[in-house]
């Protein structure tokens, strides 16, 4: 694996290998790699030739700077992972790289940059959207790899490359969890013992609501999920939503909704988790690190 951090290095590779007819798979990230990012990897080394992973910590996406400032590094760590993956370059650009001036676009996907994590967190879609759209452009990939981890992050990368009509394929990949259902994050990584267990209250909840479909309305369910979590000892619900995971808008009867879906964000001590899960039966839905 080779790890580069200019730009203009990293093209010239990519042009040799497109001139060699390979195609090429990107996934971005932040870094601190867990078996999410791996399974990310697995999938674009499954449909393409090279592998691309760029790891930079994006400061314009961070609403809150100390959670830029705490957010965990391991570069070294990660450049081992990388390579015992196979994948074939590290993009690791600097800050001033990535931005020779600081700058953030500003998007307007409609409901999509207006609820949930767009309502709770100002300013972050822009600067993940911005840096996405950079990323894209200096990298050119056939095919961008991104997690079901975040919904609601993955739907506006669809919609900005729709809108900005740039020639690559997304493809989502489904969140891949501890074996106590805790969807995997680097924030983890921050979770005492104690905050970990309190934190697989978001799953279990989840998982319940997915197997309760039947029975109740989407509003009845959504009111039960928030009633579980705003009694949870430890945890701070910011949000808990039933809604069309295309649309984002919060059906009123199961049929309105093409893609049932659970959006839930809560702190756990300070660490700010999310998570989500298709509300369709629950086997479908896991995929334990285990059969990763
Ligand atoms: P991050 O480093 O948190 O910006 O994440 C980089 C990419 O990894 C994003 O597309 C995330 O959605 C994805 N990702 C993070 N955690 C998971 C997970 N547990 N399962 C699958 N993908 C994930």
């Amino acid at each position: 694996m080779e790890k580069i951090e200019q730009i203009d290095i990293l093209q010239e590779r990519i042009s040799r290998f497109r001139s060699a007819g390979k195609r090429i798979g990107f996934v971005p990230t932040m870094g601190a790699l867990h078996e999410g990012h791996l399974s990310l990897l697995k999938s674009a080394k499954e449909s393409c030739d090279v592998v691309v992973v760029s790891i930079f910590v994006n400061p314009t996406q961070f609403n809150d700077p100390s959670d830029f400032e705490k957010y965990p590094r391991d570069l070294e760590r990660d450049q081992k992972r990388l390579s015992d993956s196979g994948c074939d370059v590290l993009f690791a650009p600097s800050r001033e790289e990535m931005y020779p001036c600081e700058y953030k676009e500003s998007y307007d996907f409609g409901k999509l940059t207006e609820v949930l994590e767009a309502a709770y967190r100002p300013g972050h879609f822009d600067g993940m959207a911005t840096i996405v759209k950079r990323l894209l452009t200096v990298v050119k990939p056939d095919a961008a790899f991104f997690g079901e981890k975040d919904f609601q992050q993955l739907a506006i990368v669809r919609s900005l490359v729709e809108k900005e009509n740039l020639k690559v394929e997304i493809i989502g990949c489904p969140i891949v969890r501890e074996e106590s259902g805790l969807a995997m994050s680097s924030r983890n990584e921050r979770l005492s013992a104690t905050e970990k267990e309190t934190a697989t209250a978001l799953s279990q909840t989840l998982f319940a609501m997915a197997d309760m479909v039947g029975e109740y309305s989407p509003e009845e369910l959504q009111e039960w999920g928030r009633s579980q979590l705003e009694n949870a000892h430890g945890l701070r619900l910011e949000y808990l939503a039933v809604v069309d995971g295309t649309t984002f808008s919060q059906p009123q009867h199961w049929s309105d909704a093409s893609e049932p879906r659970a959006l839930v964000a809560a702190y756990v001590g300070e660490i700010r988790l999310i998570d989500n899960l298709k509300l369709s039966p629950v086997t479908e839905n896991f995929e334990a690190v285990s059969n990763a």
